[in-house]
């Protein structure tokens, strides 16, 4: 549009310059014509009354001539002086005719007409013009204009001598038509003798001509130009430079819609080509011959056009693609799982989806370092994409989560699918002079057996995969209605962490009793959160998020805090009894945590031999040769060590012999329903102690409701008792007075527990 107006604009502009040109011209040419037209006219008016005069002045001289010539002639000298009228008459009509004027008179001196060629009509009476008779006698002979008979005449008197005059001898012409006409046949002038009518003529440019006369009267000549004649020229030439100019404009027109579309294509192609770009071609260059600047506008522009798909290119790999692996990101993972599923729609095949979590990240890249970190995620997305088809996408989604996306026709091959990609972590990762074993727990969804669109399918493989976590197994598939239970996980997660900061948590302590002596000698401090909109909540449902969501650490060592300071307080007041705190499996992969503990002790002025260390066997039996570090750390600064939850964890006894442990705590699950009758119970709690008690370590049962219970334990030996049989966990003040008032606590002296 733009272009085709500007071609239109360039054209219209060069017609109107040639236009406003051209009727410049005209009009000059015009009004040059109309002076030269003026001058020439008024010229040949002037002419032409020259002429006029010429030809009287020449006819007024034949006159006189051939009146003299009469005068001379002897025999008529003769017959004027003898009076012979008819020899007179004869001789005026002969000469008269002979020379071609109009009229003769001859003329007696005393004024009186002798004879006359107008058939004696005026002879005897007297000459009508005296005037002239008077020049003649003056001037010897008179020649003049006159009026005669109302017609215009040239008259010519001259004497006849014998040898003085004896008479007059008087010749005219008529001023006719003949006379008028010579003068029109050498000019191009109209000439008539006056005539009111003609003198206003428009048509006519005129100059009277005034002949002077000799007997006062008066004769005009009137000279006149028809100005159309004269034009004619004028109008030829006009005409030829009006058609002149016509043809120059014409040609100009095409030559200027010539220039205009020559310079208005390439600029149209240059339109066209950044309408390409725009549009997002960035393969076919615009293609101008020119050299000019608008050929250079054109290499200019396929220079953008490359740069500009390169840096597209560019962007869109960055866009799509995790920088540190380079494996696509979670938009990309998102696009492929869209397309799939929408390919799945057609051909009816499942898409499977695998959600993978590196188990304990954070601690890993908290003790060795964020680099090494990188180079394990690094590695891990290699060895995932060495197990996968080339058809199937993983995909890093954001720290050390990745996600899988392939076909299968069913869940059962999704779950071989699944184990195939765990091959991935059984060989240790080796990086640098560190070789580490890494695990990951795998969800799995397919569609559409579990969701309809990407964007469920995703949350619900993520599901799956905590499930995975947290039931310790490295896969898990997705199960239907998790997801609001995992909502909520997902918010507490969250909130854990500023859980602390907002003195949220709590401590409630619950005593553990020496059984033979009936008497408390330990409190084990349990954590609460009274959360603001879930009431007090238990260990059992925010530990497991804690440890997921990387801040079981700040809680451990919040807890630690909390109960060595009490137990130090209780201390000074005489409660004289041990704490123990509960470490969490990822705990032992903190190295600085023996330093912090020591701190703490020296701190609260607590000897560490009352700090007595839970920690689950499934817990010590995960990464073995780490853990039994630090222990052995913990263990050597004096602090009492506990395996707890045992007989859950399936631990070999040569590895337990190797755990510098000082005490054995039997699961509550064998304990609860610890009854004479319930045998198998029964048969573990013994065979438990038995195994304790020959390893030396101190023995104790958790989860001890009833006094059948505890007479049983009594009754096996088993060297300390924990639960609701004595008491459940106490906030510390509620526990302070239940050990002042109960019979476990009142006022006897506490002991030093076996074994510590
Ligand atoms: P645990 O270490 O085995 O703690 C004992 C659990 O058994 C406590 O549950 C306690 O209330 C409960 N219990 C005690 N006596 C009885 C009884 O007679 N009958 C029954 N049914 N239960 C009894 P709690 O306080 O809910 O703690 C659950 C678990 O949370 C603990 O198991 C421990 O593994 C973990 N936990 C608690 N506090 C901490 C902590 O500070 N740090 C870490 N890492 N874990 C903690
Ligand atoms: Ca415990
Ligand atoms: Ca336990």
């Amino acid at each position: 549009m733009a272009v085709r107006s500007f071609q239109a604009r360039l054209l219209y502009l060069l017609i109107a310059v040639l236009v406003l040109l051209e009727a410049g011209t005209l009009v000059s040419v015009y009004l040059a014509g109309q002076r030269t037209l003026r001058r020439t006219v008024a010229d040949e008016l002037r002419v032409g009354a020259l002429v006029l005069n010429r030809i009287l002045d020449t006819r007024a001289q034949q006159l006189a001539d051939s009146a003299r010539v009469m005068a001379l002639d002897f025999a008529f000298r003769d017959a004027v002086a003898s009076g012979d009228m008819p020899t007179i008459t004869s001789a005026l009509l002969n000469h008269s005719k002979r020379v071609g004027t109009d009229t003769v008179f001859l003329i007696g001196l005393d004024g009186v007409v002798m004879a006359d060629t107008l058939h004696g009509r005026l002879t005897g009476k007297r000459f009508p013009f005296p005037a002239l008779l008077k020049m003649a006698e003056e001037g010897g002979e008179a020649s003049a204009t006159v009026s005669f008979q109302e017609r215009p005449y040239q008259f010519a008197i001259v004497p006849v001598l014998g040898p003085r005059p004896i008479a007059w001898v008087g010749a005219g012409f008529e001023i006719d038509d003949r006379v008028l006409q010579d003068v029109e046949r050498l000019t191009s002038l109209d000439v008539s003798l006056r005539g009111a009518s003609a003198a206003n003529d428009e048509a006519y440019a005129s100059l009277p001509q005034h002949l002077p006369t000799g007997d006062g009267s008066r004769v005009d000549v009137l000279l006149r130009r028809s100005l159309e004649e004269a034009r004619k020229p004028f109008v030829t030439l006009q005409l030829q430079i009006v058609a002149l100019s016509s043809l120059i404009l014409l040609a100009a027109v095409v030559a200027a819609v010539i220039f205009a579309r020559s310079v208005s294509r390439p600029l149209h192609v240059l339109a066209e080509g950044a309408g390409r770009i725009g549009r997002g071609d960035y393969v076919s260059p615009i293609v101008v011959e020119q050299q000019d600047e608008i050929g250079q506008l054109a290499a200019a522009f396929n220079q953008m056009q490359s740069a500009i798909a390169a840096r597209e290119d560019q962007i869109t790999h960055q866009s799509t693609h995790d920088a540190l692996t380079g494996l696509p990101n979670r938009t990309l993972f998102f696009d492929r799982v869209t397309q799939s599923i929408a390919t799945s729609k057609r051909t009816g095949a499942s898409v499977g989806m695998i959600m993978m979590d590196v188990d304990r990240f954070k601690e890993i890249n908290d003790t060795l370092g964020h680099h090494f970190g990188d180079q394990l995620l690094i590695e891990i997305g290699r060895r995932l994409e060495q197990t996968l088809r080339t058809s199937d996408t993983v995909a890093r989604l954001g720290g050390d989560e990745f996600a899988i996306k392939f076909t299968t026709p069913s869940v059962e091959r999704a779950m071989e699918i699944a184990q195939r990609v765990g091959t991935a972590f059984d060989a240790p990762f080796v990086l640098g002079d560190v070789a580490i074993d890494v695990d990951a727990s795998l969800g799995i969804a397919l569609y559409p057996a579990h969701a309809e669109d990407a964007d469920t399918l995703m949350k619900r493989a993520d599901i799956a995969m905590y499930d995975a976590k947290k039931s310790l197994s490295s896969v898990a598939v997705y199960e239907a209605g998790r997801d609001e239970h995992s909502l909520r996980r997902l918010s507490l997660m969250m909130e854990l962490r500023q859980a602390i900061g907002r003195d949220e948590l709590e401590l409630h302590f619950q005593p553990k009793i020496d059984v033979r002596t009936e008497h408390v000698v330990h409190a084990e401090a349990l954590v609460r959160w009274k959360h603001a909109l879930h009431g007090i909540m238990r260990p059992d449902e925010f530990i497991p998020l804690a440890e997921q969501s990387g801040n079981i650490g700040l809680i451990t060592k919040w807890v630690l805090r909390k109960a060595i300071q009490q137990c130090a307080a209780w201390n000074r007041t005489g409660l004289d009894i041990c704490i123990a705190v509960n470490l969490s499996a990822l705990d032992l992969f903190d190295s600085e945590l023996p330093t912090f503990i020591s701190g703490l002790l020296s701190e609260a002025g607590l000897p560490p031999t009352r700090l007595m260390l839970e920690i689950t066997e499934s817990a010590v039996m995960q990464d073995t040769a780490y853990a039994l570090k630090i222990l052995s750390d913990l263990k050597s600064r004096g602090i009492g060590l506990a395996i707890d939850d045992f007989g859950t964890g399936y631990s070999s006894l040569g590895h337990l012999k190797r755990l510098p442990v000082d005490e054995l705590k039997i699961d509550k699950s064998f304990v609860l329903n610890l009854s004479e009758s319930s045998t198998d119970d029964l048969m573990i709690v013994r065979s438990t102690i038995e195994l304790g008690h020959n390893m030396g370590l101190v023995v104790i049962a958790e989860g001890v409701e009833t006094l059948e219970a505890w007479r049983i334990l009594k009754r096996l030996g088993c060297d300390l008792a924990q639960g609701y049989f004595m008491s459940p966990p106490l906030p510390a003040a509620q526990f302070q007075e239940w050990f002042g008032t109960s019979k476990w606590g009142s006022g006897r002296p506490a002991r030093q527990p076996p074994g510590v």
